[in-house]
C-alpha cells in the first residue's frame, strides 16, 4: 500500500537531483515507517557489479591522490554548501524515511554540515611530525598519504550522517569512497549521492568519476566490499552480530577497520546531581530518537538515596511525552524502524518482568491514520538487579533503572556489560566526576559528566570499545585512519652514520 507520504518522498527526491528512475520500478521497495506504506522501489546493485565499480573507484582514487589535499577540500566545501542550501528538504526525507523526529532530522543533517567545515579545514593540516634524528646530518619525518578505496557499510538509523563522517574525511584525505548503506533507507542515500554530484559538477574537471560510488541493496553488497582486496579500509556501523562477521574477514586479508557498533549505554546518578538537570538528560538520552541511536541512554543506575525520587520524576516525565507523527510539532518520539523492532522490544520487557522488573510504558500506541506504523510508549523499568536482559542492546526506548551503594558499586556496574560505547554521571562532587573519568572509571569511549550519553559533537573522535568495536570517527584525529603513515629519513651528509651505533665497514 502506497503511503499517505509517497508523494512528498517523490517530490522532495525530485527536488534534491534524484532521477526518477532511480527511485521507482525497482526491485526494493521501501517504506515509510511513519504508516509503514511504500514511498518508493530502488534498484538493487546487481552482485556481479561490486568488483568492477570497486576497481572503477580504485582509480579515481589514483588521480584523486595526486591532487594537493586543500583542492580536495573545495570539494567537501562545496558540499557542504549543497547541504546546507538542501537542509530542510533532506531533513524532511530523513524523517519520512527513517521516523525520526523532524527536529532530529534536520539535526542529521547538519551534522553532516558540521563535519564538511571540519574537513575542510582538515584539508589544510593533514601534517605529520618532524622527529629529531640520533645521526649527524639526518633528518626525520613522518608523511600522511591517501589510503585508497574506502569502504563505508551504515546502518539505518543514522542513514546520512555516519557516511558524511566518514566520506568528508576519506575525500580530503585523498581516498575514493564505495558506500553500502543500510537497505532499509536507501532513499537518502540516493539524496546524498545527488547532492555530492552536484558539488562534483561544481567543483571542475579535476574531479575523478566514481569517486564516491552508491551500492543499493542487501548485506551480500556489504560482504563483496568486505571480500575486496582492493579495499583498504572498512568502516562500518550498524550491529556487533554485524561487526563479528565482518571484522575476521577484513583481518584474514590483512585490511583495516573502524568498526562501530552497538551501544549499552549507562549513566550514573549520584546524590549530589542536580536532579531537574539529570531527569531532563535522562529523558533525551533514553527517549530521544524512540531509543534508536547507538548511543541512547539504556541504564540508569542510581543511588539507593536518591531512586524514589528520581524514578517518580522520569515517571512523570514519562507520562508526558507524546508520542506520534514524527512530522508534527511537540513530538518527541517517533515510530519505530519496523514491526521486528517493537517485537523484540515486546520481549525484553517480557524477559525483564520475569527479572522482577517493574514496567512503566512500554505498550504499543495506535496512531489513527498511521495503523502501519509501529508506535510505543517509551518504557522505564525498576530492576532488582541487572540481569542478563539489562546487558544485551534492544533497540528500542527501554530505559532499565538500578540502585547502588558505593561510586564503585556504581562504576562496576556501568562497566560489567559487553559494550564499551558512552556512559556519563551525573554529580556535583568532582572527587566523583574525576573518578568515574580516570582509568578506573568508565571503561567506554566516550564518558560525559553532567550531560547524558548520546549526542556527540563532531569536534571529538567518535566510537567505543568492547564490542562495540574499538573504531573512532568523525573529529580529532581519527583522520589518521583513513590515511597511510611514511616515516621518512635524510641523510643531508656525505658520511653514512648507522643507527644504534653499527659499524659496517666494507
Ligand atoms: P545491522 O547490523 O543490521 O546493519 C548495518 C549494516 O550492515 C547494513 O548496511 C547491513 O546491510 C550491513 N550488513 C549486515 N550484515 C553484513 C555482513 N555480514 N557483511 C557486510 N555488511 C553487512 O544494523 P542496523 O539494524 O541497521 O543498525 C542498528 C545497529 O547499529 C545497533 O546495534 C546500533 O547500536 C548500531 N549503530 C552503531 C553506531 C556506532 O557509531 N557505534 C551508530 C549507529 C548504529
Amino acid at each position: 500500500m502506497a503511503s499517505a507520504y509517497a508523494v512528498a518522498v517523490h517530490d522532495l527526491l525530485v527536488h534534491l537531483g534524484v532521477p526518477e528512475s532511480a527511485f521507482t520500478g525497482g526491485d526494493i521497495t521501501v517504506h515509510s515507517p511513519i504508516d509503514g506504506g511504500t514511498i518508493g522501489a530502488v534498484h538493487a546493485t546487481p552482485l556481479a557489479e561490486v568488483a568492477p565499480l570497486i576497481e572503477r573507484a580504485h582509480r579515481a582514487h589514483l588521480a584523486w591522490r595526486q591532487i594537493p589535499g586543500p583542492r580536495r577540500g573545495e570539494l567537501v566545501r562545496l558540499f557542504g554548501e549543497e547541504l546546507r542550501a538542501h537542509k530542510a528538504d533532506l531533513g524532511r526525507l530523513v524523517t519520512l524515511e527513517n521516523g525520526k523526529i523532524l527536529s532530529e532530522g534536520l539535526g542529521e543533517v547538519q551534522e553532516m554540515i558540521d563535519i564538511c567545515d571540519f574537513a575542510v579545514g582538515l584539508s589544510r593540516q593533514l601534517h605529520g611530525l618532524t622527529i629529531a634524528s640520533e645521526r649527524p646530518g639526518h633528518a626525520m619525518r613522518e608523511t600522511w598519504h591517501p589510503l585508497g578505496v574506502v569502504g563505508v557499510i551504515s546502518a539505518f538509523n543514522f542513514p546520512v550522517a555516519v557516511w558524511a563522517w566518514n566520506s568528508a574525511l576519506a575525500l580530503v584525505c585523498g581516498d575514493a569512497v564505495v558506500w553500502k548503506p543500510s537497505e532499509i533507507t536507501p532513499l537518502t542515500a540516493l539524496a546524498c549521492g545527488a547532492l555530492l554530484a552536484k558539488a562534483a559538477q561544481r567543483f571542475g574537471d579535476d574531479y575523478p568519476t566514481d569517486l564516491s560510488v552508491l551500492l543499493i541493496g542487501a548485506s551480500a553488497l556489504g560482504e563483496a566490499l568486505v571480500d575486496h582486496p582492493q579495499v583498504p579500509l572498512i568502516s562500518a556501523t550498524g550491529s556487533t552480530r554485524m561487526g563479528r562477521l565482518v571484522a575476521p574477514k577484513v583481518a584474514a586479508r590483512l585490511g583495516r577497520t573502524i568498526l562501530e557498533l552497538g551501544g549499552n549505554n549507562a549513566g550514573i546518578v549520584c546524590p549530589s546531581a542536580d536532579l531537574d538537570l539529570a531527569v531532563r538528560a535522562i529523558a533525551f538520552a533514553a527517549i530521544g530518537t524512540a531509543g534508536q541511536r547507538c548511543t541512547t541512554l539504556r541504564r540508569v543506575i542510581v543511588h539507593e538515596s536518591i531512586a524514589a525520587d528520581l524514578i517518580g520524576r522520569l515517571a512523570a516525565a514519562y507520562a508526558s511525552i507524546r508520542v506520534g507523527n514524527p512530522l508534527e510539532a511537540g513530538t518527541l518520539v517517533g515510530p519505530l524502524i519496523h514491526g521486528a523492532a517493537q517485537e523484540a522490544m515486546e520481549t525484553a520487557l517480557a524477559r525483564a518482568k520475569a527479572d522482577g522488573g517493574i514496567v512503566h510504558g512500554g505498550e504499543r500506541v495506535m496512531l489513527p491514520g498511521s495503523e502501519g506504523g509501529c508506535y510505543v510508549r517509551p518504557a522505564l523499568v525498576e530492576m532488582p538487579a541487572q540481569t542478563a536482559v539489562v546487558a544485551e542492546e534492544t533497540f528500542a526506548p527501554i530505559l532499565y533503572a538500578v540502585t547502588y551503594r558505593s561510586l564503585e558499586e556504581a562504576i562496576a556496574l556501568q562497566n560489567a556489560v559487553p559494550q564499551g560505547l558512552s556512559s556519563s554521571i551525573f554529580t556535583n562532587d568532582l572527587r566523583e566526576a574525576e573518578t568515574f573519568l580516570s582509568a578506573a572509571g568508565s571503561d567506554c569511549g566516550i564518558a560525559n559528566v553532567n550531560i547524558g550519553p548520546s549526542g556527540a559533537e563532531i569536534g571529538g573522535a567518535f566510537g567505543g570499545e568492547k564490542d562495540t568495536g574499538g573504531g573512532r570517527e568523525s573529529g580529532s584525529d581519527a583522520w589518521k585512519g583513513y590515511m597511510r603513515r611514511a616515516t621518512n629519513t635524510v641523510n643531508y651528509s656525505g658520511a653514512l652514520p648507522l643507527a644504534q651505533g653499527v659499524s659496517f665497514e666494507l
